[in-house]
């Protein structure tokens, strides 16, 4: 496949935040990755900001280092990497001071597009606006970008929306959810509004239900102290399963554009209906032979935060009246496998004599594993024996059909950082939406806090506690299998 990177138009990019784990882990290595492919124009320029007294010399060392160490190897050429380390600037700043911000306006061109990615704490967003505008270094073509997590509730979302309302409009405000980037995502509305095939059958006369699942090996070691303040339903339900969750429900939206995208994901979240605490299901690790059990990895013996958490919800709507979606994530689980299954009702009637098996064609969309789609289809077995029926999967594992070439294509984080200089806001979520999220999620959590909610503690490695398994059972139907 011949590749097409576009360039995108030049710019001057300042990190916030730029020596911090997200800078060194996800965002350098992957503009490194853009530069490389040429999508990044030569004279782009990107500048670091953080606290700690560095040089540029000093900064490019930095980055050379993290790009070695969490960049894909067989990218890390020396040619390739001195320019694009020539690109990099670094400038001492505190947020919350005024030391520094003289020397990055002057650093700063004028003509190309400005983008600011807060890679610092949320606590520190107003102060970095405020003093960007204060400075006159922001105008009203910059662009700004925020990390998840946006508020730990509907309050502080609403907080913090209005902080940088005061200094920026939302049409300049990109809030990245970097499972928008992912391409199987943006495969799903590829999928559903590009073909014929789907639509039709979208809604609630052939859909018995969906799940979806996004499963985890990892315990919250390391980041333990951050992750018991939030748990599973804030850490991850609240924004990328939720997001997944909208693309999968939305109506069909008039046109391909941010506005118009958003607005259909917002009319799902706000159709949502509240959950009870019976379809439910939280869940802590315990210690195994692999690792230490949840409240070690987060040094609270006492801790009542879930690393896991799967519920049943319905979207009150005429598409999907009475169908169920069933929602599950955790930590320590069997397998790294996200997935989200349209499972299709049951044929009503079958002309195969002694069949007795359950046929349901399925669609599967992984976004990890093997990134791709297949849809389970019912055939004939081949061989002697008469009609006897069989379920194959047809496989669409992007890798295999598109070929070699996708090894150029951007990972989440750098789509997403494109997107910003292209101004092209489809993949960000919006204020409202964000609100509308934590609308539906507080008053769960705060059943839980008023109920001094107990998780299930579940085996590491396994697919979670035996509830979340009844949470399917009791309806008749099963989790589809976590596979790595
Ligand atoms: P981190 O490793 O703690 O880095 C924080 C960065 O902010 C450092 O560069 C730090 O450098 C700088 N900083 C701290 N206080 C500052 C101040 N007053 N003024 C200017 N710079 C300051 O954090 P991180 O993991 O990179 O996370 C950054 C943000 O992204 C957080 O909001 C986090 O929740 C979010 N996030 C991170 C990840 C991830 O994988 N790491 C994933 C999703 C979201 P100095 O100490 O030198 O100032």
């Amino acid at each position: 496949m011949v590749s097409r990177v576009i360039p995108v138009d030049s710019f001057d990019l300042v990190i916030f935040g730029g020596t911090g784990d997200l800078a060194r882990r996800k965002i350098l290595p992957g503009l490194f990755r853009r530069f490389r492919s040429g999508q990044m124009p030569a004279e782009a320029r990107i500048i670091g900001a953080a606290r700690s007294d560095m040089d540029d010399a000093g900064y490019r060392q930095m980055i050379r280092e993290a790009i070695a160490e969490f960049g894909s190897e067989e990218k890390n050429d020396a040619g390739g990497i001195d320019a694009f380390l020539g690109r990099l600037h670094y400038v001492a700043i505190d947020a919350t001071g005024d030391g520094g911000w003289s020397q990055l306006r002057d650093l700063m061109r004028d003509g190309v597009i400005r983008a600011f990615y807060f890679s610092v704490a949320p606590s520190l967003f107003g102060a970095l606006a405020e003093r960007l505008h204060q400075h006159g270094i922001a105008d009203a073509s910059s662009r700004i970008v925020v990390e998840k997590p946006f508020g730990r509730d509907l309050a502080s979302a609403k907080a913090l929306n209005a902080t940088l309302a005061e200094h920026f409009d939302e049409g300049q405000i990109y809030r990245i959810d970097h499972y928008l980037g992912k391409e199987t995502v943006q495969n799903l509305m590829a999928v559903r509004f590009g073909n014929v095939l789907f639509e039709p059958l979208w809604n609630s006369h052939y859909i018995d239900h969906i799940q979806i699942t996004v499963a985890e090996t990892v315990g919250v070691t390391g980041r333990g102290s951050y992750y018991d303040k939030s748990g599973a339903m804030r850490d991850m339900v609240q924004n990328h399963l939720m997001q997944l969750l909208c693309l999968i429900a939305m109506e069909p939206p008039s046109t391909y554009d941010a506005d118009t995208v958003r607005d259909e994901k917002l009319k799902v979240i706000r159709a949502l209906q509240p959950v009870e605490p019976h379809q439910i299901v939280r869940g802590q690790y315990e210690a195994s032979q692999d690792g230490p059990s949840y409240r070690d990895d987060a040094e609270n013996p006492r801790s009542f935060t879930e690393s896991f958490l799967a519920l049943k919800c319905h979207i009150a709507n005429w598409r999907w009246a009475k169908v169920p979606f069933y929602i599950r994530t955790g930590k320590r689980m069997k397998a790294r496998s996200s997935e989200i299954a349209v499972v299709f009702k049951d044929l009503g009637h079958t002309i195969f004599e002694g069949d007795t098996a359950r046929h349901r064609n399925i669609l599967s969309i992984r976004l990890q594993p093997n990134e791709g789609m297949d849809l389970q289809v019912t055939i004939k077995e081949p061989g002697p024996g008469g009609m006897r029926l069989v379920d194959v999967p047809l496989d669409m594992t992007f890798a295999d059909a598109l070929g070699p070439d996708r090894e150029d294509a951007p990972d989440a984080y750098e789509r997403l950082i494109m997107d910003v200089i292209r101004g092209n806001q489809t993949l960000f979520m919006r204020g409202d939406e964000v609100e509308a999220a934590w609308a539906w999620t507080d008053p769960i959590i705060e059943g839980w806090e008023a109920r001094n909610d107990v998780p299930k503690l579940y085996d590491a490695g396994t697919a979670g506690p035996e509830d979340a398994m009844m949470l399917m059972h009791r309806d008749g139907r099963r989790w589809r299998e976590i596979k790595g």
